[in-house]
């Protein structure tokens, strides 16, 4: 009982491919021409963090700092994520971050469903490198395009799981830029997800524990 419980654990949503790898995927979409946000990116956004994360953040689209240095959240919405992470206590150089697409849409506006979809297996495969313990939603793109959501102003704060996969919902940290009281609500999110994330590492050793 306990092996299977811990093999439901670390089961992984699907099996990376033999020598897959983040850089493969990283050098993939530097060249991708599968949308059309291939035509008017400047620097295609892969992500950055580490294989052995155990959170990973997935947000809407790299903006214009993004796009100019190839980097995911490193404007001010990232400057936002940033200072919110330190306050949970989680290290932004061990978790990994991406977005639903790795290229900037013209003016920012909201990926289309067909860029979604044609950038979508670089995000699976991401996952299936990493096989994160919760993969943090942020914002309402990530919702739609990963878990077919709703409001997520309605479901924010809520660990759901799907297909074998723990997700967390919290709000786009660009959202606290303008509206200042959001920064409070993601300030909590964080902190409870940094506190599920212990949880389920604390689950994780017990049972462990119980088995030997
Ligand atoms: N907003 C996002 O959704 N992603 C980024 O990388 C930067 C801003
Ligand atoms: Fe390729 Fe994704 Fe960029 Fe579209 S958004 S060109 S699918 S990497």
């Amino acid at each position: 009982m306990y092996i299977r419980d811990m093999a439901a654990q670390q089961k992984p949503p699907a099996a990376a491919v033999a020598d897959d790898s983040l850089e493969k995927i990283a050098a993939e979409v530097r060249g991708c021409p599968l949308c059309k946000l291939s035509r008017t990116r400047k620097n295609a956004v892969s992500g950055e963090g580490q294989l052995a994360a155990r959170i990973m953040f997935v947000g809407e689209a790299p903006g214009r700092s993004e796009d100019d240095k190839g980097r995911p959240f490193v404007g001010a919405a990232g400057r936002i994520l940033d200072d919110l992470l330190k306050k949970a206590g989680i290290e932004r150089s061990q978790v990994f971050i991406t977005n639903v697409v790795k290229c900037r849409p013209p003016n920012n506006r909201v990926p289309e469903e067909d860029e979604a979809a044609a950038c979508r297996p670089y995000l699976d495969r991401q996952v299936s490198l990493i096989r994160p313990k919760v993969i943090c939603i942020l914002g309402r793109t990530a919702y739609s395009s990963l878990l077919g959501g709703g409001s997520i102003t309605a479901n924010r704060g809520r660990i759901v799981e799907k297909a074998g996969q723990k997700y967390f919902l919290t709000i786009h940290p660009a959202a606290a830029i303008y509206n200042k009281s959001l920064l409070s609500v993601l300030e909590a999110d964080l902190k409870k997800l940094a506190r599920e994330v212990k949880r389920m590492d604390q689950a994780g050793k017990s049972s462990l524990e119980d088995y030997m």
